[in-house]
């Protein structure tokens, strides 16, 4: 199925924080934030009438540098060129675009630039069961190491194999999530996103896909999900709904218009050379709704 109903707007009086696991699954779309937010008050002055608000924190702003950590083993899987090609191809892109609807206090808005920078390898340092402290530990491990620099304009994104698994609720709660950490002083924005061939009915949107990966293909559509909440609620104190629901989570697992690719799988984008199958995102203009672009 390529396309499930988008998520009804939030009518709630109070406020819920995101916990940056609102990706939720194809069986429970949404259910990361519902499950561990916090509630809060409305902010006065804060809201817009686009259906998502602005709580005073800062955006990605500039080009926004990806890096890779492939945990566990990818040894010939073809999702390390598949992804690679995704965020190399993504930024500037009319889909990503979308993001320069967002903006901090200062009214800076989002460039809707993004640069793949380079990637690094962990062969399993801690094991094959994951926490979501031990995320944040990669991410340093392979900052501290060297292999990948210290940037605070960077999104750290740890792509673990199939035999991997996360504890914290992948494939039953979420896809993959988003948040940030101090690393030696620097606030480091990173992702946990797994490979979803490890549970194809909660994070596979198909299971024919048009790059003959589905675990990737749909790997990608979760990456472009956290990059772009990233990018827009990188602290988790920016842009999200009533009910905590970040741009992306608006729209997620939903793909809007989609066409057929020669093995019959469906995708709805072109980035670079390659066809995807990507959620939409949410424009914060004209009211709010979900668009494959902007
Ligand atoms: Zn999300």
């Amino acid at each position: 199925m390529a396309t499930l109903p988008m998520l009804a707007p939030g009518s709630s009086d109070s406020e819920t924080k995101p916990n940056g696991k609102g990706t939720g699954t194809l069986l429970n779309p949404g259910d990361g934030n519902r499950d561990a937010g916090q509630a809060k008050a409305a902010k006065p002055g804060g809201g817009t009438s686009n259906g998502i608000n602005y709580h005073g924190g800062p955006v990605m702003l500039g080009t926004i540098n990806v890096y890779y950590i492939w945990y566990g083993n990818w040894s010939g899987d073809t999702a390390t060129s598949i992804l690679t090609d995704l965020a190399s191809s993504i930024g500037g892109s009319p889909y990503f675009h979308i993001n320069t609807s967002y903006y901090d206090g200062a009214a800076n808005h989002v460039t809707g630039l993004v640069q793949y920078k380079t990637y690094a390898n962990d062969n399993y340092s801690l094991g094959t069961t994951l926490s979501d402290a031990n995320i944040q530990t990669i991410v340093a491990n392979a900052i501290g190491s060297g292999a990948l620099p210290y940037d605070s304009n960077g999104a750290y994104f740890v792509l673990t194999s199939q035999d991997v698994a996360e504890s914290s609720g992948f494939c039953t709660k979420y896809c993959g999530w988003h948040t940030y950490g101090t690393i030696s002083g620097t606030n480091i924005k990173y992702a946990f996103v797994g490979n979803a061939s490890r549970c194809p009915t909660a994070c596979e949107a198909q299971t024919t896909s048009p790059n003959g990966n589905a675990g990737a293909d749909a790997m990608a559509s979760v990456i472009a999900h956290e990059l772009e909440e990233m990018t827009t609620d990188p602290n988790l104190n920016a842009w999200y709904d009533t009910r905590g629901y970040e741009n992306a989570d608006k729209c997620a697992w939903t793909f809007g218009t989609v066409s057929t690719a020669s093995n019959g799988s469906l995708y709805n984008m072109l980035l670079g050379t390659r066809q995807f199958l990507i959620q939409r995102n949410w424009v914060n203009a004209s009211g709010g709704y979900c668009a494959l672009s902007y």
